[in-house]
């Protein structure tokens, strides 16, 4: 079997905590704490949870914009937390990222032809003017823009057409993966389907892998292979998309699952109401992380014991001990 495009293990980060007059150490978060996955070259994976449970931080340390704590990280055949600036710049070409928030990502300041344009120049990717504008307008129109749209400014745009303008931006330096981070949360429902669109069409067009990265299960569920689910900075339940939603084994899984509409009303699937908050990452429970909230619990066992990843069935594993 080949190896895969990215490869993650055992990938930790703690944020130290800073207090009083000294600001000296006064505690710290542990924001992910032993993620392991992998990404295929051309696959989806996605990667759900609720905010806080690490997903974005995961994704950040897979371009060491935040350093990890520990761990392996390795992209089609490097060893990411050992390279050196120079070749950090050329994984960043190989790896990009589409934010959250379209409206705060793109530079008010700047064209669109010299947002998406930025990265050309910074490596190196046009050779003159003409060449330059060519690669933008085509970008643009790749998106489903227009060419003159390029002399225009961000705030001309609607919330949907400024993350096409993202996407445009990230494509322009012809990665192998994209960290998907939430793209699609701060748009109406209805643009939310076409942008999904859009990176599928990308996907098959370009060979192009994918973390997506979400905290509904709903939005990854067309477009991901596999899916993977954090909670409180593990992953408690990784498996193919379709034996996830058919039959999910963790109740963290099953009780996200069963707030996700389904279209057909004959259908019933009962909502499982998840008691309390999610635990703080700053006093994170013993034992399993989940144990403070999970309907089906039992003591001493959940509170004293972490459970590992388990394989359930093929490529389907779970993180708990009653399942
Ligand atoms: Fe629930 Fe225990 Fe399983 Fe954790 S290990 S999910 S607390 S049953």
């Amino acid at each position: 079997m080949s190896e895969p495009l990215l490869s993650v293990q055992n990938l930790i980060k703690v944020f130290p905590i800073h207090g009083g007059l000294l600001r000296r150490q006064t505690g710290s978060i542990h924001a992910i704490n032993g993620v392991d996955f992998h990404i295929e070259a051309g696959e989806t994976l996605g990667l759900v949870g609720e905010s806080g449970c690490g997903k974005s931080t995961t994704g950040r340390c897979v371009l060491r914009l935040i350093e990890p704590t520990s761990g392996d990280i390795q992209f089609d055949g490097r060893n990411v937390l050992s390279l050196t600036r120079e070749e950090l710049r050329a994984l960043r070409r190989d790896i990009q990222i589409i934010f959250q928030d379209p409206y705060a990502s793109l530079n008010p300041r700047m064209s669109v032809g010299a947002i998406i344009g930025e990265a050309l120049i910074i490596h190196r990717l046009a050779k003159s003017k003409r060449q330059f504008e060519g690669r933008v307008a085509h970008l643009l129109e790749t998106v489903g823009l227009e060419a003159d749209h390029m002399t225009r400014y961000p705030h001309e745009f609607s919330g949907g057409q400024r993350q096409r303008i993202g996407i445009a931006r990230a494509l322009a330096v012809e990665p192998k993966l994209i960290i998907c981070d939430e793209p699609v949360s701060a748009l109406d429902v209805s643009i939310q389907a076409q942008v999904i669109n859009l990176l599928e069409d990308l996907q098959q067009k370009f060979g192009l892998a994918y973390l997506f990265i979400a905290h509904d299960l709903s939005v990854v569920e067309h477009i991901s292979r596999r899916v993977a689910v954090m909670y409180l900075g593990r992953i408690v339940e990784t498996a193919p998309a379709r034996a996830l939603y058919a039959s999910p084994k963790h109740p963290y899984t099953e009780a996200l699952l069963s707030a996700v509409p389904i279209p057909d009303p004959e259908s019933k699937r009962q909502r499982i109401r998840l008691r309390g908050e999610v635990p703080s990452p700053l006093r994170p429970p013993s034992g399993c992380p989940f144990h403070t909230r999970c309907p089906i619990a039992q003591f001493p066992l959940c509170s004293k014991e972490v459970p590992k990843l388990k394989q359930s069935a093929e490529g389907h594993w779970v993180a708990c001990h009653f399942r």
